[in-house]
């Protein structure tokens, strides 16, 4: 027999060492240094394409290569410091648990493979339903929100109509089309794309000044569109804008929808992580109306990237879009992921959540949102006191927001801050203007962690105005 090189196997107790420090080294280096990357693209795409894949080197060589190309080559998002979009960093037992996933590798594809793992998973699944108002729903895991979504689509198609599982969207004498707001996230032209509707069937509909859908223009669009020989099959609300945490009236859409007779979504990607806050249930007050839900858990859940959800009233949609028979799988017990959702070989992903509920619990998560809603309003209190302008009226901690006493320009204001480093914010079009965006999601930062970004800001202010 031929030898494979023992390399393969776990061995060695010192790579588990090696790797400690690698998580130490991380870890540590979340709390101060630089945010951005010390290497410039080009620098770092030089590095790189100079390994040799000729010369294997032994497991801590290479582990320590691969975070040392990772430290200086990538953006810190996992910073206290980093305020930027929602790639929180990843909590601890979330990480733990997808590393036991990730050896025990159980394919939780099929329910009779790994019993324990398909039912630890619907668990978590179920416990999301029952938040969502959901009784008899279903929930499952998804890559990330986008996929989320797109199993939302297909199940509003199948509502639509019966035969889109065999014909498609030939099975519509008229174009369905889908309304969503102007600022919800464009995952929606994707999905468009990939399901046969075509980009054109996404109806952005415009907002009401505050980044909110205009429930008015929704209403006047959906019977234009009726009129013109569309078929309206789904209305997806945003609850968490990604640019400025807006809110659309849940309720109003919800009520549109229904009059229809047609599937409503809530895409509350990041902001559905508030389910487990019972205190805070109330800004979310509409979403238990909604026929699907998506939450990622790698937002605001803090859990690694990619785990997203997607919550089902009626599962049987989704179960008859994804259903297949084959010869090779083995028997299962008919409710398994690879004939109800869109993945095939599955990961254990609902493990990182899993870990989660019951290490730090709601309770912990609670305590975490409170200091985010804390940190948010704390931003609030110092931006105005230095002459900074709130531009939006999220009742989440996201706040966007432009210099109201020199008219800087908010790009050059981001730029300046990241060419410094030490802080990161984003940038985004809020209402047709440009404008900073700070999010509080990190269970890592402090006030201390804002008052370096509000000092940054001051000093990026003063080198523009020179
Ligand atoms: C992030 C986000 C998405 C897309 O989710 P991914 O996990 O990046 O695929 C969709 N909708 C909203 C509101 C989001 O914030």
């Amino acid at each position: 027999m031929p030898e494979i090189p023992n390399s393969f196997a776990y061995h060695d107790a010192a790579n588990l060492q090696t790797l400690a420090e690698q998580v130490e080294s991380a870890y540590s280096s979340f709390n101060d240094g630089s945010v951005v990357p010390a290497w410039s693209f080009t620098e770092t795409k030089r590095t790189i394409a100079d390994i040799d894949f000729k010369k294997p080197v032994a497991l801590d060589a290479a582990l320590s290569e691969a975070a040392n190309l990772m430290e200086n080559g990538d953006l810190r998002s996992a910073s206290a410091r980093c305020f930027g979009y929602f790639n929180p960093t990843a909590a601890w037992p979330a990480v733990v648990g997808d590393v036991l996933a990730s050896v025990r590798n159980p394919q939780i594809c099929v329910t009779s493979h790994a019993a324990a793992s398909v039912t630890m998973e619907r668990r978590i699944a179920d416990m999301v339903c029952a938040k969502l108002s959901m009784p008899d729903g279903t929930a499952h895991f998804t890559s990330g929100g986008s996929e989320a979504n797109e199993t939302a689509m297909l199940a509003a198609l199948c509502r639509a109509s019966s035969e889109y599982i065999e014909h498609g969207v030939r099975a519509f004498e008229k174009a369905p089309s889908i309304y969503v707001s102007a600022d919800s996230h464009l995952a929606w032209i994707k999905i468009a794309k990939a399901t046969g509707l075509g980009a054109k069937a996404v109806r952005l509909v415009p907002t009401s000044g505050d980044g909110r859908m205009d429930v008015a223009a929704l209403g006047d669009i959906i019977t234009k569109d009726k009129k013109n020989g569309f078929q309206p099959i789904m209305i997806a609300a945003t609850c968490g804008t990604t640019g400025a945490g807006m809110i659309d009236p849940l309720v109003a859409c919800y009520k549109i929808a229904a009059r229809e007779d047609i599937h409503f979504h809530v895409d509350a990607a990041w902001a559905g992580a508030l389910i487990f806050d019972k205190n805070r249930l109330g800004l979310l007050a509409g979403i238990e109306q909604a026929d699907s839900v998506t939450i990622d858990a790698h937002k605001w859940l803090s859990v690694p990237m990619g785990a997203g959800i997607i919550a089902l009233r009626d599962p049987s949609y989704a179960a008859n879009v994804f259903s297949v028979k084959t010869s090779y799988m083995p028997e299962g017990d008919g409710q398994d992921f690879y004939i109800t959702t869109n993945q095939w070989s599955r990961r254990f992903l609902g493990l990182r959540l899993w870990m989660m509920l019951r290490v730090v619990g709601e309770a912990g998560y609670r305590q975490m949102f409170d200091q985010h809603f804390a940190l948010a309003d704390y931003v609030c209190q110092q931006l105005p006191k230095h002459g900074w302008q709130i531009r939006n009226t999220s009742t989440l901690p996201v706040i966007v927001f432009d210099d109201a006493q020199y008219g800087l320009d908010s790009q050059a204001v981001a730029d300046e801050i990241e060419k410094r480093g030490k802080v990161w914010l984003g940038r985004v079009t809020f209402e047709g203007r440009s404008v900073l965006r700070i999010c509080t999601t990190s269970f890592l930062s402090t006030e201390d962690d804002v008052d370096l970004l509000v000092s940054e800001l001051d000093v990026a202010r003063h080198i523009l105005k020179a």
